[in-house]
């Protein structure tokens, strides 16, 4: 039997270099926000969400401003279009679940020629006068971390394959346990090691899919 997976995987520090989040609450909102805010979201205090209203309250930017400064700032990881081919000639599906917004992460995928990926996210409607934050709907509170967590959207999207997760942060953590196969970096990596789940660290995706390749082409 041919082993089919799907491959889950972040957007913000994952594909892209730098986290398209903080380049633009950086740019057009309150510089250095971010670091009053993150040790009170890594103590619980205040979730995901009521962090991200926080900062993306203080920005005042159109989508064209955005888009410009995340295409000029942000980066992609290598390796992520072949990956992408891989995946599909070999008949599994690659989505992309974010916790970021859908403006931004197509216009980066349009921009690297992969368009046509499916993106699960959430979205924000920037304009000079502020900006407004559409989450999507993820349900039900996660009964495993308490929040509207990637867990839902990863469930909704599983066919019985086997579920590969590629992430760096918070958002990824209760995501990932659903998975078969972690590939983590910075934040999550952390966090998995501290807490001894396994996973398979990476900084590109030539790594990603060369481990993928090789781990299937043993279990065949
Ligand atoms: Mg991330
Ligand atoms: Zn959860």
């Amino acid at each position: 039997m041919v082993e089919t997976l799907l491959i889950a995987c972040d957007f913000d520090g994952t594909i892209t270099q730098h986290d398209t989040l903080h380049l633009i609450v950086e740019e057009f909102g309150t510089r250095g926000l971010w670091d009053t805010i993150e040790p009170r979201l890594r103590s619980g205090e205040v979730t995901l969400e009521q962090a991200m209203e926080e900062e993306f309250a203080t920005v005042r930017a159109t989508p064209e401003q955005v888009i410009e400064l995340v295409l000029r700032d942000a980066g992609i990881r290598p390796g992520l279009g072949e990956l992408v081919r891989w995946s599909r000639a070999e008949g599994h599906r690659f989505i992309v679940f974010s916790s970021g917004f859908r403006t931004v992460i197509q216009a980066t995928l349009d921009h690297w020629g992969l368009g046509d990926l499916e993106v699960v996210s959430h979205e924000a409607l920037f304009s000079a006068e502020g900006c407004t934050l559409l989450w999507s709907d993820r349900g039900e509170r996660c009964a495993e971390c308490g929040r509207h967590c990637k867990r839902h959207d990863l469930r909704g999207r599983l066919r019985g394959e086997r579920l590969v997760y590629i992430g760096d942060g918070i958002s990824d953590r209760c995501g990932s346990g659903l998975a078969d196969v972690v590939f983590a970096r910075a934040h999550l990596a952390r966090d998995l090691s501290e807490t001894g789940v396994p996973f398979e660290p990476f900084e590109d995706f030539v790594e990603v899919r060369t481990w993928l390749q090789d781990s299937l082409a043993r279990a065949a």
